[in-house]
This record gives C-alpha cells, sequence and structure tokens, in this order.
C-alpha cells in the first residue's frame, strides 16, 4: 500500500477545526482509494508563540521540507497584534513561504452550480467559470532590492530574471496541459522593461507547448475582464502584484471565501491552504466553512501526491453535499436545505466518499 507522509500545521483562531474536518475527509477517501496517509503535527503562528516563544521553530520547517506536502489551516489574531513586528504570526507566515521556495501560488476560482447565486455577478456570468491563477509568489516588487521610504521620497524595485518567469511560466503550461490547454499571460508590457521580458519568455516557453494556445492580456484590461466574462479564461499566469491583486478579484466571482482552496508550490515541497485567514470573529463557535481546506486537501492529493482519482472523489462529494441542500452559516442564504456546523458539513462530505 502506498503510503504518503503529511505535515499539518492547523494554526490559530479557525484553524484548528477547519484542519480536523480535512484530516476526516482525507481518511476517508485515502481509505477507499487503498493509500495511506501519515500525518505529523507542527507548530507555527500564534501557537507557536506562546508554545516556543517563536512564529516559526525550526522543527517547523525541517518538518515540512521532509514530508511529501503540507496542509496548513490558518494563522494570526488579536492577542498576538501587538508584538513588534518580526515576532508575529504573520511574519512566521512570509518567512515559511520563503524558506519553502514556494514560487508558485494557485488558485483555483471554480463555480459551484448550487452556489450561483451567492456571487455578485449574474448567474448567466458565472455559471460554468473554472480558472485556476498560477501567480508568482516570491519575486517582483514585493521582495525586489532596492526598497526605500526616507519620508519625502519613497521607492520599490519591480525586478524578474529570466529563470524566475520560465520556472513559474513551465508550471501554467504544464497544468494548462490537464486543462483546456489555455494559457492567458497577463502583464502590463505597453510600459514596464520587466513585462517585456515576462512576455518574451512566455513566448518562448510556448514553443515547447504547441497544444497549448497561450494569449497575452495587460492588466487593466484583464481586471475588467474577469468581472465582464470571467468564462473566457483557463489558466492566468501572472507577477507577483498583479497576481495577488487579481485572484482576490476572480474569489470574489465566486462568492464566499469559506470555498476557496490555494496552493503554493516549488520545487522542495508545497503548502496547502484555504485562502481565508484564521477567522477570529467565529473561532470555536463550530460554524467555519471548511470546504476552502477540504478543497485544499483535494489540490494535495491531485498535485503532489499524483491521487488523481481520490481528488476527483473529494470535488464530486463536495458537490453533492452543496446539491443535497447542505450549508455552514456563510452560505444559509443560499438555497440551504439544512445548516449544518464545520464538524457536521465534514460528516457529510466523508459518508458521501464512503
Ligand atoms: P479572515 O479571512 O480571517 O476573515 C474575514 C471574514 O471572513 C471574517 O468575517 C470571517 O469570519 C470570515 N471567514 C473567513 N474564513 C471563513 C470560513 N472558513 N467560514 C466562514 N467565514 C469565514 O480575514 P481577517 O479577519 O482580515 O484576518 C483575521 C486574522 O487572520 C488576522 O490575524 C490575519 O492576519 C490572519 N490572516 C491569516 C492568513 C493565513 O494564515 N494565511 C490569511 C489572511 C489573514
Amino acid at each position: 500500500m502506498k503510503k504518503y507522509n503529511i505535515s499539518i500545521i492547523k494554526g490559530d483562531g479557525i484553524g484548528p477545526e477547519i484542519v480536523d474536518e480535512a484530516i476526516k475527509v482525507l481518511d476517508a477517501v485515502s481509505y477507499s482509494c487503498g493509500f495511506s496517509l501519515e500525518y505529523k503535527e507542527y507548530l507555527m503562528g500564534g501557537i507557536a508563540i506562546d508554545v516556543t516563544g517563536d512564529p516559526l521553530p525550526e522543527e517547523t520547517v525541517t518538518g515540512v521540507l521532509n514530508s511529501d506536502a503540507c496542509l496548513f489551516g490558518a494563522i494570526g489574531g488579536e492577542k498576538w497584534d501587538t508584538l513588534p513586528r518580526d515576532k508575529r504570526p504573520e511574519t512566521g507566515l512570509l518567512k515559511f513561504r520563503e524558506a519553502m521556495e514556494v514560487y508558485a501560488n494557485l488558485r483555483p476560482a471554480i463555480i459551484y452550480d448550487e452556489l450561483v447565486n451567492a456571487s455578485t455577478l449574474k448567474p448567466e456570468v458565472i455559471e460554468g467559470v473554472d480558472i485556476m491563477i498560477v501567480r508568482e509568489l516570491i519575486g517582483g516588487i514585493y521582495f525586489g532590492q532596492p526598497r526605500e521610504n526616507d519620508g519625502f521620497k519613497a521607492f520599490n524595485t519591480m525586478v524578474y530574471t529570466k529563470p524566475e518567469i520560465e520556472r513559474i511560466g513551465k508550471q501554467a503550461f504544464e497544468l494548462a496541459m490537464k486543462r483546456d490547454k489555455r494559457v492567458c499571460s497577463v502583464d502590463k508590457a505597453n510600459v514596464l522593461e520587466v513585462s517585456q521580458l515576462w512576455r518574451d519568455t512566455m513566448e518562448e516557453i510556448a514553443k515547447d507547448y504547441p497544444e497549448v494556445e497561450l494569449s497575452h492580456m495587460y492588466v487593466d484590461n484583464a481586471a475588467m475582464q474577469l468581472v465582464r466574462n470571467p468564462k473566457q479564461f483557463d489558466v492566468i499566469v501572472t507577477g507577483n502584484i498583479f497576481g495577488d491583486i487579481l485572484s482576490d478579484t476572480a474569489s470574489m466571482v465566486v462568492g464566499s471565501i469559506g470555498l476557496l482552496p490555494s496552493a503554493s508550490t516549488g520545487d522542495k515541497t508545497a503548502i496547502y491552504e484555504p485562502i481565508h485567514g484564521s477567522a477570529p470573529d467565529i473561532a470555536g463557535q463550530g460554524i467555519a466553512n471548511p470546504i476552502a481546506t477540504i478543497e485544499s486537501a483535494g489540490m494535495m492529493l491531485r498535485y503532489s501526491l499524483g491521487e488523481i482519482e481520490a481528488a476527483d472523489k473529494i470535488d464530486a462529494a463536495i458537490k453533492k453535499a452543496l446539491k443535497d441542500g447542505y450549508r455552514t452559516g456563510d452560505l444559509a442564504a443560499y438555497d440551504a436545505k439544512e445548516v449544518v456546523s464545520t464538524a457536521e458539513m465534514g460528516d457529510v462530505i466523508a459518508n458521501n466518499i464512503k
């Protein structure tokens, strides 16, 4: 029987509640598909500060690097907000991503037919939307040097090297090969030199993927097109800052923040996590929506472990739960037949797999 080592970081707030439900579903699907998952838990964020005094203990870094993949909940909360910046949970998270060298952030935006009314966009605009945004995560203007703010003048530097563009570009084309074989590269090549290099490099990569259709779009137009006609996109690949903004836009196309999973991948390991935070306002009440985390676990099976059948089963089980009218509180207003708790939603999805 195939066995995988999974590192688990539950984190703070609703983190432990939603990760427990994802583990419940992973156990059901691994049993049903005939492989086994061994979990090892590590600390990060506020809980790590409380226990060890450090938001990112060294043991977490080495433990995750030695695992096949990492499932992560969320970190942060008011309790730690007054600490100096370098001691805060969020600093631990940024350092964690850097240490893991996860340069590609994958954010799918898929609309569930049962929840078309949860979006602020018209149902006919969003029905059938299935977009994968591939955002470069550890380069670009957020990391470029020099950077300065002297109180009179402030600047940052948007820099990409060709190898950095090549590795994210290849990820996007590989993903497109498994999907609808279309890549839209988003840049600002009419104004920025760095975008021209980005565009030229994407054209070069495209020569290795003759089946994939490559198009280019300026970021301002892409923002508009995502809201006007999101169905036109398959894979979108873009740099750090443009991807940050566009992926949030795309998330609202879908409706609830509690539905959106993500993967941060690199050559060493991959981290799978919901896009939302630790939601301290609802923590401990058993009302958080675990679907984004369960979907993240599904992405882990698909992209890190290659267990495609198991990932498909998770997708189908979530769709069935929604089709049968089960909703957590955040989606209670949208055709709910039964409003369920976090744990009950996990049970329903796990039972659908069994
Ligand atoms: P948030 O995403 O935690 O919450 C925003 C709103 O969405 C809240 O009203 C919350 O109740 C709701 N929400 C979030 N997830 C939900 C779910 N699964 N089900 C139902 N409702 C859900 O963002 P925030 O309030 O700005 O931040 C709270 C804390 O989380 C802060 O400390 C912040 O730094 C941290 N944070 C962590 C991460 C991460 O760990 N990756 C990401 C973003 C924010």
